[in-house]
């Protein structure tokens, strides 16, 4: 839930925040700053690869009262709630999620045609029969080789 301004100016805070401090003074003019900085582009780095969303959050990257620009930077609203949603969590105690990720079932991964599942599974069945199709066709080539003696074309 965000925090809204009080009639006087100041931050109030939500009770159900993971909060304990109000925004500082200043705020919006150091979010704007720090937004202005990150390119008003999200900076959550994924497998290596940063986020395209436009950066609408200043997100404080570790003690949540440190107001520096160096422990703030912008995210996407999307990776801010799922950032305060873990913060939420470690302020409660509870330990973040460290499950592996699940294995992707077999039906979903795609292949390098961008089949997925069933037409996957086809292809790559089809593939390898065609492979032992071949396979088969080249070994029966070269025992007729072998049989009609060396000096005929090679099997390959
Ligand atoms: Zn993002």
């Amino acid at each position: 839930m965000p925090a809204a301004p009080s009639a006087d100016g100041h931050w109030q805070e939500d009770p159900g925040a993971w909060r304990t401090t109000p925004r500082p003074r200043g705020w919006k003019t150091l979010r704007a700053q720090v937004l202005a900085r990150d390119g008003h582009q999200c900076t959550w780095i994924d497998d290596g690869q940063r986020c395209t969303n436009d950066g609408t959050d200043a997100d404080h990257i570790s003690d949540p009262d440190d107001h520096r620009p160096e422990n703030l930077r912008t995210l996407c609203g999307y990776h801010h709630r799922k950032r305060t949603a873990l913060q939420a969590r470690a302020a409660r105690g509870e330990l973040p999620n460290r499950a592996r990720p699940k294995p992707q079932h077999p039906g979903l991964i795609a292949d390098d045609a961008g089949n997925t599942g069933t037409a996957a599974r086809a292809a790559a069945s089809s593939a390898a029969a065609a492979g032992r199709t071949a396979m088969r066709d080249a070994l029966q080539r070269a025992r007729e080789q072998a049989k009609r003696g060396a000096d005929d074309e090679p099997p390959f």
